[in-house]
């Protein structure tokens, strides 16, 4: 198979480049090209590949098949040389990334022990799974202060190859997966990789790197990191929501969450409050509708209060009196009928239903003291309760 030279691996600030196209071949319904040398990363190694141009051209995916480096494009090149030109932001965007995992994972190991057992540089979101079931905040602060000590160190990052006979000679921080020649990207003293990935020339291109999330996953833990550009962004976008959210409260930075937590304390005893008095209001209201009512029925159609309200008001009603209620109320989607009668009556109000349905269609039932029926007909809840009355008499 055609072996592509990997220009990436000499010079990872190489984003222009010409070459012969050696093979044409279609992925997923693309047009697809081998060319006898690339700058373009593919996706490999848990870092996502790169973007870019040839002769123009999209390229919209890069896979590695063994040495073979195939470029997925927008459309077809027939030329057989080629200009290739990396979208040079986005690479330099998974250097940072890159790079920084690497020292992140061996800051994790010297703080706490922790051993990477995996990592993702994804398009939007980076991670870190790390050999250790908990971490505590000073720990974690401490792992950040080490790492993002080596890049105020400015440390050089170097790549080189190694023989397999003499790779035992380097302090790597995870044995190698691959066999034969094995790269070796070094944090100058610091930390060892294998790694075929694209990395920055001196650790203070970084810029920061910052932890911003953690969750258990399996007995480990996997954390979220931003690096570089990143970083940037994450601290704008979580500055601008702190300042929004202090100035909703007119108070500091640092008291936001706590009073954010008083706040909400407050709404719940406020709503407790709010429920208390409802049912004080309630009380008065039913003893209203019993003194003023005439005959053994109560009709009516609440057009002000929620279904809950009015089933609240029914069972008091009854409760208080030998009453028979036929109360109708509107919910959000729906129109709600409630019927009730006094247990002493010895009635059941389960018998009204059919007389109800002859005129709308419900769902529902209930006891033979508690009715609740639904229906979409709101129009016609007064007819419907009017049928039921009469079907008593
Ligand atoms: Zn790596």
């Amino acid at each position: 198979m055609a072996e592509t030279k990997k220009l990436y691996f000499e010079d990872t600030y190489l984003i222009e480049f010409d070459a012969r196209v050696i093979e044409k071949r279609e992925i997923e319904g693309r047009p697809a090209i081998v060319l006898d040398r690339t700058a373009f990363y593919p996706e490999a190694g848990g870092q996502s590949c790169d973007r870019g141009t040839i002769n123009g051209v999209s390229v919209l995916h890069v896979v590695e098949d063994g040495e073979t480096i195939i470029h997925v494009l927008e459309r077809t090149i027939e030329a057989d040389t080629v200009h290739g030109r990396i979208d040079w932001p986005r690479r330099f965007d998974r250097m940072q990334q890159h790079s920084g995992q690497h020292i992140l994972s061996q800051a994790f190991y010297e703080v706490v022990k922790g051993t990477t057992l995996s990592f993702h540089i994804g398009d939007e979101v980076s991670t870190l799974e790390i050999g250790v079931p908990k971490i505590s905040d000073p720990d974690l602060d401490k792992v950040e202060a080490r790492a993002n000590a080596v890049l105020f160190e400015n440390r050089e990052i170097k790549t080189y190859f190694v023989p397999e006979d003499k790779i035992g000679t380097v302090p790597l921080r995870k044995p190698p997966k691959k066999e034969g020649r094995i790269r070796v990207v070094e944090v100058s003293g610091f930390d060892y990789s294998a790694c075929g990935g694209t990395h920055c020339r001196r650790a203070g291109e970084i810029g920061l790197i910052k932890v911003t999330k953690a969750d258990r996953i399996r007995n480990n833990l996997r954390f979220e990191f931003v690096c570089g550009g990143r970083a940037l962004r994450d601290f704008q976008d979580k500055n601008r929501t702190v300042r929004q959210a202090a100035a909703f409260f007119s108070v500091a930075d640092r008291d936001i969450a706590a009073t954010i937590g008083k706040s909400l304390a407050e709404i719940k005893a406020l709503k407790k409050k709010v429920r208390k008095l409802e049912e004080r209001i309630a009380s008065y209201e039913v003893r209203e509708i019993i003194h003023g009512a005439q005959g053994k029925v109560i009709q009516a159609v609440f057009e002000d209060k929620s279904p809950e309200e009015v089933r609240f008001l029914a069972v008091q009603i009854i409760h208080r009196a030998e009453l028979i209620v036929l109360f109708g109320a509107h919910g959000d989607n729906q129109s709600h009928l409630i019927l009730a009668a006094a247990e002493g009556l010895g009635l059941d109000v389960r018998t009204f239903i059919p007389a109800i349905s002859a005129v709308i269609q419900v769902r529902g039932g209930g006891s033979p003291s508690l009715v609740e029926l639904v229906t979409t007909e709101k129009g016609n809840l007064g007819p419907a309760l009017e049928a039921a009355r009469k079907s008593l008499e």
